[in-house]
């Protein structure tokens, strides 16, 4: 078949390139000059990334999608078992080893919690096995982690919470972040480890992708307008398909599908956004005492975590302070200065720190919250949607996008023949 991709972020990339590799004819329209969506460097400043962004060792396809792309992972990531510390504290940190011991030596041994939070947490964590990592679909974080002692909240479930699903523990959904915690935590060795960027984003995937893809791709063209059958209607003029796939923004795709599909155009419509914003400060001479440092937010301290750049492989003396669920500090709108200032309180520094740069997203993720409904993959017979955003386990994470990719080539590949964009079911225009 003659796919159209529709969108080059992390997600369209899984999708062109299982297309490919099942033998199909692909195109991908990305509006931007460049591949990678949210997920790459910023074009013109390639030393910038469009935000600090983190991988687990449980993202499974997104690490097999880079190798298929030819990037060892072992060379662009740095792997580090998984540690929560804090300024002068070592917080919590899990040995090597099989996930369930790892877990339980991990919260035993972590001193700078009292016993009966240690014990409290391994309580609730045996009941969340117990009953599978499920819950009632409408259950916040913050209901779900109510009996928890205080100290588990504020130094793991809060900041894991805003970290994997960028959505407050009160207003984000327990149910996937009980998946994120089965998945990292539960669910192989290894699978906690952080895996923290030592390239420049762009060199993960979307480089390695431009330059495999080649000739298939049509970069800086947006897609106006689809036509069933299937016509897509680009800026530089008009091509016929046998399927499409949109992977592209929820709020993009939705406009695009809204008079053929009106009822999942509605439900993609539907979706709030939560920000992030990332503060890049710069203090020459200076360095974090680890690579990724967790802090405590608070009505003046927007930043949740930092990241030494200079030893991850990036310039030296530069630190990204990253504020999920960042909404309260967007509309403040001196987020920049109130990170600044909480650097300065939190952190020792060989020379005053200053603001580099100040990146918003301010749509980096949907809002992950209790009961939500998310459009599914399939929108009409030869038309599928792919992007973190579709129904599926995961929060708005590269793995979700990666995920959703490879779902969606299955899909027109005809895993369901009376969906697929087979040629009979939808004739080419
Ligand atoms: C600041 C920030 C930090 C993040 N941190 C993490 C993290 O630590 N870990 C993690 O796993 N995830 C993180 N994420 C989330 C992650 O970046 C996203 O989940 C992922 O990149 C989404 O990929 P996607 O392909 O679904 O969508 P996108 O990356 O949004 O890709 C959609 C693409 O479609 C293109 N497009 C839109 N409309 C059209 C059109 N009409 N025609 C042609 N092209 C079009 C866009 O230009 C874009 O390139 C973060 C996101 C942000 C913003």
């Amino acid at each position: 078949m003659k796919v159209a991709v529709v969108g080059g972020g992390w997600a369209g990339i899984a999708t062109a390139v299982s297309l490919v590799d099942a033998g199909h004819e692909v195109v991908v329209f990305e509006m931007a000059p460049q591949l990678g969506g949210r997920a790459r460097s910023v074009a013109g400043r390639p030393d910038y990334d469009n935000g600090q962004h983190i991988l687990i060792g449980a993202y499974r396809d997104s690490l097999a999608l880079m190798r298929r792309l030819g990037v060892d992972p072992d060379l662009v990531l740095q792997r580090l078992p998984l540690a929560l510390p804090y300024p002068g504290e070592p917080g919590l940190r899990l040995p090597p080893g099989a996930p369930l011991v790892a877990f339980t030596r991990g919260v035993l041994g972590h001193a700078g919690w009292p016993l009966r939070a240690r014990l409290g947490l391994l309580a609730a964590a045996g009941g969340w096995l117990l009953r599978g990592f499920r819950c009632d679909a409408g259950l916040s974080v913050a209901a779900l982690c109510a009996a928890l002692p205080h100290e588990v909240k504020r130094d793991l479930i809060e900041p894991l919470c805003v970290a994997a699903l960028n959505t407050p523990a009160p207003q984000a959904s327990a149910r996937v972040f009980l998946r994120v915690l089965k998945d990292a935590l539960f669910s192989g060795a290894g699978s906690a480890d952080l895996l923290l960027p030592k390239r420049p984003l762009s060199d993960l995937l979307a480089g390695p992708a431009a330059a495999w893809l080649g000739p298939r791709l049509r970069l800086g063209q947006r897609v106006q307008r689809l036509e069933p059958g299937w016509r897509v209607h680009g800026d530089k003029g008009s091509e016929a398909f046998d399927a499409v796939v949109l992977a592209c923004t929820s709020v993009e795709a939705a406009r695009l599908a809204a008079d053929i599909a009106p009822a999942w155009s509605a439900t993609a419509q539907g979706l709030g956004f939560e920000p992030i914003v990332t503060v890049y400060l710069h203090s020459t001479g200076s360095a974090l005492p680890s690579p990724m440092l967790a802090l405590r937010e608070g009505p003046d301290a927007p930043a949740q975590f930092a990241f030494d750049q200079g030893a991850l492989g990036g310039a030296p003396g530069r630190f990204a302070f990253v504020v999920s669920g960042a909404a309260p500090w967007v509309a403040r709108g001196d987020c920049g200065e109130a990170v600044l200032a909480q650097a300065l309180r939190e952190l020792r520094w060989a020379t005053p720190p200053v603001i580099d740069k100040v990146l918003t997203e301010k749509r980096a993720t949907f809002a992950c919250t209790p009961g939500l409904r998310r459009p599914p993959a399939f929108i009409a017979p030869g038309l599928w949607a792919a992007g973190d955003y579709v129904d599926g386990p995961y929060p708005a994470t590269l793995e979700g996008a990666v995920r959703a990719g490879r779902a969606a080539a299955q899909g027109v590949a005809g895993a369901n023949p009376a969906t697929s964009g087979s040629p009979t079911s939808s004739p080419r225009a």
